[in-house]
């Protein structure tokens, strides 16, 4: 018996006249997603995709993780693909769904016949469907409003497909379908999970880390490639550029009050940032602040960052607290990466009493004791970029 998975995507079915596209785009990332798992074939008709391996050598329990990952998709099954005649449908039902009908005590039957000439109307097959099953399975009784288990039948136009309860799929758009973002990456708790709401919302990643050796180790920067790695899962692949920085910290530490060194670091990163964003065909920064979290983040210190800033910054998890900050970096497998111990740049220069409201004026005239320019310059110049991809 052939085995598929039938997705169905979610928001897209809402965007009208965009819906190809859409579509055309969620496909692209599967079969790239896919790639490394075998060899499969998409088919798209009435808003549900089928995705077919194409040989025995096709890892489907590895292709079924990764597009439970695959933003765009609001559920998906694993289903039977049989021949569309009633009784192998029945027979094909009662041996694929045997594993998951013997552990429970309800279920019901729900056709849906896209192929109208079909001999059979859906009643009628939601009733044989039924009935069969009953006779099969006698522990089973139909409970057509709270069933343990809804077995499918869907009547298309190669097969049949029969499938239990559908999944929940990572929900969202489509990756690539809303342009291309910058994520500000630390190796802390926040940034990841910044980077994976964004992609939610249909992102393509870059990625940008400031690192200043020797204060910042070689280990550091491989925790971020990890944390970027768990990320690349549901964004697809990621470049990172990785920016010297340390000349730029040492400067900071050297020529301006110690109580406004975090907001002319974070202003230095912003001007940096935008420059490799802008290069990179990225509209946007993002950023994993949230209000209040520690001096940087309070509204007069966000005000001073983004005076500086001309291209959209957007912080996804700005009205979020720890704790559910906390809840997603767990879901997505970032948390235990991230309590990793190596030092971030950021915190190796923290000072002792930062002012938590810097006034812009104060900032700009600190700001006068450094070559800003040529700190940004040279910082652009020194940047490396590496490729990064979960599979
Ligand atoms: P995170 O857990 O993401 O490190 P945080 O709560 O520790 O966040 P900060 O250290 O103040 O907060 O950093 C705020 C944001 O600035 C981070 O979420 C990230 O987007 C960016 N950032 C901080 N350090 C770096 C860095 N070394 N390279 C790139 N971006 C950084
Ligand atoms: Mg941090």
């Amino acid at each position: 018996m052939k085995e598929v998975i039938l997705i169905k995507n979610g928001e897209l079915a809402l965007k009208g006249l965009n819906r190809r596209t859409f579509e055309d785009m969620l496909v692209k990332n599967m079969r790239r997603r896919l790639e490394s798992a075998g060899k499969f074939n998409f088919t798209i008709a009435q808003s549900t995709i089928v995705a077919e391996p194409m040989d025995e050598f096709a890892d489907f329990d590895e292709a079924v993780s990764r597009i439970e990952k695959i933003f765009g998709i609001a559920g998906f099954s694993r289903a039977a693909a049989v021949e569309k005649d009633m009784e192998t449908i029945l027979r094909s039902a009662e041996e694929y769904l045997a594993p998951q009908l013997l552990g429970i005590r309800s279920f019901k039957v729900e056709a849906k016949r896209s192929d109208k000439k079909f001999p059979l109307t859906s009643p009628e097959i939601c009733r044989e469907t039924g009935g069969y099953l009953l006779r099969k399975f006698p522990h089973l009784v139909v409970d057509v409003h709270n069933p343990d288990l809804i077995v499918t039948v869907e009547v298309r136009d190669n097969y049949a497909y029969i499938h239990g309860t559908q999944l929940k799929g990572a929900g969202g758009m489509p990756t690539g379908s809303a342009g291309r973002a910058a994520i500000l990456i630390s190796g802390g708790i926040d940034s990841p999970v910044a980077a994976y709401m964004m992609a939610k919302r249909g992102l393509e990643l870059i990625a940008i880390h400031f690192a200043s050796p020797p204060y910042t180790s070689e280990r550091a920067e491989q925790k971020v490639h990890s944390l970027l790695k768990q990320v690349s899962k549901y964004s697809g692949r990621i470049t990172l550029y990785v920016v010297p920085f340390t000349e730029t910290q040492e400067q900071i530490k050297d020529n301006c009050p110690e109580d406004i060194f975090t907001v002319i670091m974070r202003r230095m990163m912003m001007r940096v940032s935008q420059i490799i964003a802008q290069r990179e065909h990225a509209g946007a920064l993002i950023t994993g602040e949230s209000v209040g979290q520690v001096a940087s983040q309070t509204m007069p210190a966000i005000a001073c960052t983004d005076a500086v800033c001309e291209m959209p910054v957007f912080r996804p998890l700005i009205g979020m607290d720890k704790d559910e900050v906390v809840a997603i970096s767990r879901k997505i497998d970032t948390f235990d990466i991230s309590i990793l111990p190596y030092e971030d740049c950021c915190t190796v220069f923290t000072p002792k009493h930062p002012k938590t409201r810097p006034t812009l004026d104060y900032v700009e005239k600190c700001e006068q004791a450094l070559e800003v320019d040529r700190l940004v310059k040279e910082a652009v110049e020194g940047t490396r970029f590496i490729h990064i991809n979960a599979y």
